[in-house]
């Protein structure tokens, strides 16, 4: 019973796959958290560890293109540290994810990108949450020298750039975190407004020139305080930004479970927004406990482009998956 249950499930996923081959699909996801978790335990091997959502292995599997790699310093380590353990973090990137997989590709520019090779799949590098850099606008143009090419300003709490979406003060921008916004324009960075404050949002609207949600849905779906309301999502197109959908059960829907409808119910939200062409995918894997039923890791993605076949056009599918995010890369 098990074995025929398996034997069925692999062949779906085979055709799945096959049909993603034929029309020449490509994935960027834009947030997943892997970095911590190897940060957090060194044994994990990115190449097939169970415990991973996303491996090189099952880039491999998929029709992953381009995956950014988030630099999440957890709130627990203290303040003096959070830089430190940034850069132990770069380290594992370029030791145990550049160095051991020759074909994933260090990605800076979009130019990077349309280089990429057939089986070399590129690799960004962002930041999820200010705090590493305390207030230190060099310690930033360290980091863009690393490789870092989206800044995400805060993680749910307050840090000297703003207040996160947790913090019960709602401040926006100080005036370190409105240079931190002018710095990242200057240097052709994202600024990532998922997990901010909404007054902070409205000030990066107001400031920013490259701005994106990485991983962030429908408020109106799914009350969540961490997703965005119509108004933020008619901003971000105004602003010609990005969002990527993110598979966060919990941002998903209200019952905390959720299904691969649930994610199309979001996605669909947006299209009526008018955000066709500005949506993405930001799984987040790895940085979640709860995955969404049939999409609990990177190779899973065939389920999602199975269904979003049925409602959408292979034009409207290559920009969720890939273009969109893709044309807005800013250097
Ligand atoms: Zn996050």
């Amino acid at each position: 019973m098990q074995t025929g249950l398996f034997y069925s499930n692999s062949i779906v996923h085979m055709l799945a796959v096959q049909i993603m081959e034929g029309l020449f699909l490509r994935i960027f996801d834009a947030h997943c958290d892997v970095l911590w978790r190897m940060w957090e335990n060194r044994e994990i091997s990115f190449k097939d560890s169970e415990i991973l959502h996303v491996t090189w292995d099952g880039l491999k599997k998929s029709a992953a293109k381009v995956q950014c790699f988030a630099v999440y310093v957890p709130e627990k380590v203290r303040k003096e540290s959070a830089f430190d353990v940034a850069l132990e973090m770069i380290d594992i990137f370029y030791e145990e994810i550049l160095q051991r997989f020759p074909n994933m590709k260090l990605i800076t520019t979009k130019r990077d990108i349309g280089e990429l090779k057939e089986g070399q799949i590129g690799a960004i590098l962002t930041l999820e949450g200010c705090d590493a850099i305390g207030t230190d606008l060099d310690k930033l143009r360290t980091l863009y020298r690393l490789g870092i090419s989206s800044v995400g300003l805060t993680w749910n709490h307050a840090n000297a750039v703003a207040d996160g979406i947790l913090e019960e003060r709602g401040a926006g921008l100080s005036s370190f975190g409105k240079s931190v916004v002018k710095l990242n324009n200057d240097h052709f960075i994202w600024t990532d407004v998922s997990h901010l404050s909404v007054k902070g949002f409205w000030d990066v609207m107001e400031l920013g020139e490259y701005v994106i949600a990485s991983h962030s849905n429908c408020k109106d779906l799914c009350h969540n305080p961490r997703n965005l309301s119509d108004e933020q999502v008619q901003a971000l197109i105004q602003k010609d930004g990005a969002i990527g959908v993110t598979f966060v059960p919990q941002f998903l829907s209200n019952n905390s479970q959720a299904s691969i409808t649930d994610i199309l119910r979001h996605v669909e939200h947006f299209c009526t927004l008018g955000a066709v062409e500005h949506i993405g995918f930001g799984s987040d894997f790895d940085g979640i406990d709860q995955t969404v039923q049939g999409l609990h890791k990177i190779e899973d993605y065939s389920n999602l482009v199975n269904s979003l076949l049925k409602y959408y056009s292979e034009t409207e599918i290559r920009g969720f998956l890939f273009d969109n995010f893709y044309k807005r890369f800013p250097k």
